[in-house]
């Protein structure tokens, strides 16, 4: 049995978690075993017929009187007991933060080998797993073996498409009520607060307009909303601008940021360090505006101009409302 621990918003399977339920049931072929699915909230047992058009037999729906919301350590214990009860000799998470939390402390309980951000799982002849995964947010690409009678692996964002199974299941929902104790429930989510959600998601931006260090504070950003607004577009971070509070956390790109693939980065005032490159590698185009000729993100860079981006935006801005 593979069983595929699966995030949802309102009884809709999150896109990452379909990925890594892809990704699951590949496994579940070559293993020729059946697929099962965790989920979670008082609207997970509505994801069965969802998960039905991706061959998941089982739906195992993890209900208790004290989990509310989202508590890391508990969901961790509940999957650890499930796979145990199932019998499950592979766990398979999305790779957000929430199924990396999850799979550790599952993986912890367990006392089984865990194998985050995958790009790529084979089954060898032994059992083993051979795979390739992303390591220090996706700047380089490890093979790696994994054994054990139990494994956890995630599957890195959007790196397995979402693909339907041949045969569709009509999957059977059991109620899984894991024995949690108070330990477990240490942290957990007792509140949640919606964040600003105007404007275009970072991750799904067209044109993203990137502040640094270099934009020299929070007002100066009024010339890079500006630009985003003109393009369509939304302003993204580096996490100096962050650190200096100069910009929302969600702003962040990078490795512990967002990844973002848009048609055009224009990074404003931003070295182009390598922390900060992996959130944007994926943009179609970057344009760096910087006053040093030797940072690092001119050399990486489609186009460049070097110069001061207090001149250097505006006139953009005033450039592109005379064409339109
Ligand atoms: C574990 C770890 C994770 C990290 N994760 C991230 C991450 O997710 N995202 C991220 O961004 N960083 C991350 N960092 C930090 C990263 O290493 C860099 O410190 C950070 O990206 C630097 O931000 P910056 O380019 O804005 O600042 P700086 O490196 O200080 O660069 C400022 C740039 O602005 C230019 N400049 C100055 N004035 C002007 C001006 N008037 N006009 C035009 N250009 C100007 C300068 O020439 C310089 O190139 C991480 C670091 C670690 C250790």
């Amino acid at each position: 049995m593979i069983l595929a621990f699966v995030e949802h918003e309102s009884g809709l399977p999150d896109e990452v978690s379909l990925e890594a339920l892809s990704l699951a049931r590949s496994l579940a072929t070559a293993e020729g075993t059946e697929l099962a699915a965790a989920v979670f909230g008082d609207e997970g047992a509505a994801l069965a017929d969802e998960l039905g058009a991706y061959g998941v037999e089982e739906v195992h729906h993890v209900t208790h009187d004290d989990l509310e919301g989202y508590a890391p350590e508990a969901w961790g214990e509940s999957v650890a007991q499930l796979a145990d009860d199932l019998e499950a000799g592979t766990v398979v998470v999305p790779g957000t933060d929430r199924g990396h939390e999850v799979a550790a402390h599952a993986g912890a309980t367990l006392d089984a080998p865990m194998a985050a951000n995958c790009v790529a799982v084979d089954v060898g002849d032994d059992g083993a797993y051979e795979l390739e995964r992303h390591r220090w947010g996706g700047s380089l690409l490890e093979h790696a073996r994994l054994e054990g009678e139990r494994k956890l692996v995630s599957a890195a964002k959007h790196e397995f498409p979402v693909e339907a199974a041949d045969e569709e299941t009509d999957p059977t929902v059991v109620t899984f009520s894991p024995s949690l104790e108070a330990e477990h429930l240490r942290v957990r989510v007792d509140r949640v607060e919606s964040g600003d959600e105007e404007g275009i998601p970072l991750g799904e931006a067209r044109v993203v307009v990137g502040g640094g260090r270099g934009v020299g504070g929070p007002d100066d950003y009024d010339q890079l909303e500006e630009l985003a607004d003109l393009l369509g577009g939304t302003v993204g971070a580096s996490r100096a601008a962050i650190n200096e509070g100069w910009r929302p956390h969600d702003d962040q790109v990078g490795q512990t940021g967002a990844k973002i693939s848009p048609d055009i980065y224009i990074a404003c005032g931003i070295s182009g360090a390598v922390q900060h490159m992996v959130g944007c590698k994926g943009s179609e185009t970057i344009l760096a505006i910087n006053t040093d000729p030797e940072a690092a993100i001119i050399q990486k860079a489609d186009w460049a101009v070097v110069g001061d981006l207090h001149e250097v935006v505006p006139e953009l801005n005033d450039a592109i409302r005379e064409r339109t």
